[in-house]
């Protein structure tokens, strides 16, 4: 029996810093917008080498009012990729913007340039009045995404970048942390982010003092001084439970991630040989594995017969945003982004997260072994490497 992710070990490792954080927070009986939030903004911000965070209460929200916060709203386009979890376009349709995708890199799985200057280039020809407005590229399941080509295009067609970093903490690209190279920088802290509260939580990041301003305006009410409201905010803050307990977390991030390191290439290790294709590094990149997805072309049959050896793996994900029902009004096909729905047909992210143990990794990587040597003998073939 291996676990997709088990958080319970986590916080028996911490358990009693976690509980005098929480009795710290119910002693003081402030709850909403206190010390506990400003000062994890604070460290969060200087974690990623910025001057500014604002804690909201999702990644959703995030990447919302940082598109609100950069004036993206109706009739304004932003460019994103389609193989991310669907919070990424949710938050654009929020705006009233639309959202518009383009394919991936094969070996990163991140926002191809390539493609996205492509894209630039055809609407330019039109003629027609650019309503691309900003470009949120994702660092999809721990890997940034190739932030030099993507600020450099930005740069010369004059968009704004917003970056959903919500898989992405501590991830860095040329030694600088994801979420620190656009205008502003999103991260959620759901329970199973490789930074995650007990609950729901975000936080925008940026070095921009209005922009700063006026998301703290925007995630409450809009409001400047007590009952005085200079904009039409909602409400979308941190808790300061969450802040205090995120605080005693983030200490531990960086010896996290670095597990989260090694255990990959453990995996890396082990699955050679077994035909399935492991999540590269490039050059100048660090990638934190919030997730570990590997590609295989029996992708369906390897998954039922992990189940059934009572191994949990999922699949991120199996249906790509321009092809769900909630987007039908794009007006997609398939066939429109083939890497991304290729992918979404081979791809599978086995267990692993800071204290999975190296006997359940042997266990994972063992049947994903056994997996391949019948099916090997079934088809009589050998050779399955692919791209
Ligand atoms: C988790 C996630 C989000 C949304 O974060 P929530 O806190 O769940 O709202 C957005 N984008 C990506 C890539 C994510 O993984």
């Amino acid at each position: 029996m291996v676990p997709f992710i088990d958080l319970t070990r986590q916080y028996k490792e911490i358990e009693e810093e976690i509980l005098s954080a929480t009795r710290r927070v119910f002693e003081k009986g402030r709850f909403i917008l206190g010390e506990e939030v400003s000062t994890f903004e604070e460290e969060f911000a200087r974690y990623c080498g910025v001057r500014y965070g604002v804690g909201v209460n999702s990644g959703t929200d995030a990447i919302y009012l940082a598109l609100k916060a950069a004036g993206v709203g109706e009739g304004d386009e932003v460019v994103t990729v389609a193989n991310s979890f669907i919070a990424s376009a949710l938050a654009i349709s929020f705006t009233g913007a639309k959202p518009i995708f383009v394919d991936i890199e094969p070996e990163t799985y991140n926002l191809d340039p390539d493609a996205l200057e492509a894209l630039l280039k055809r609407r330019r020809a039109t003629g027609k009045r650019q309503r691309i407005k900003a470009i949120l590229p994702v660092h999809l399941y721990g890997h940034p995404a190739e932030m030099g080509a993507i600020m450099e295009i930005a740069d010369r067609y004059n968009l704004h970048i917003i970056e959903d970093a919500c898989q992405a903490h501590g991830a860095e690209f040329n030694n600088k942390k994801a979420g620190s190279f656009g205008a502003m920088g999103c991260f959620s802290f759901y329970p199973t982010k490789n930074l995650g509260g007990f609950g729901d939580g975000g936080m925008v990041i940026t070095d921009d003092k209005k922009l700063y301003k006026k998301l703290r305006l925007l995630r409450c009410y809009g409001e400047k001084k007590k009952y005085e409201h200079i904009l039409q905010g909602g409400n979308s803050r941190l808790d300061e439970i969450q802040a205090a307990l995120l605080r005693v977390k983030l200490r531990y991030l960086d010896q996290w991630n670095e597990q989260r390191r090694a255990k990959a290439h453990r995996y890396k290790k082990e699955l050679e040989g077994t035909g399935v294709v492991c999540p590269a590094e490039k050059e100048g990149s660090r990638h934190v594995y919030h997730l570990f997805v590997i590609r295989s072309k029996k992708r369906n049959g390897l998954h039922a017969s992990l189940k059934k050896r009572g191994i949990d793996t999922l699949i991120h994900y199996p249906i790509p945003i321009h092809l769900q029902k909630a987007y039908r009004d794009l007006g997609c096909q398939r066939g429109n982004f083939r890497i991304t729905e290729r992918f979404s047909g081979q791809v599978l992210s086995l267990p692993l997260f800071p204290e999975l143990t190296e006997s359940e990794m042997d266990e994972v990587a063992g049947a994903i072994r056994l997996f391949n040597d019948l099916s090997d003998r079934r088809t009589n073939r050998g050779k399955r490497r692919f791209y």
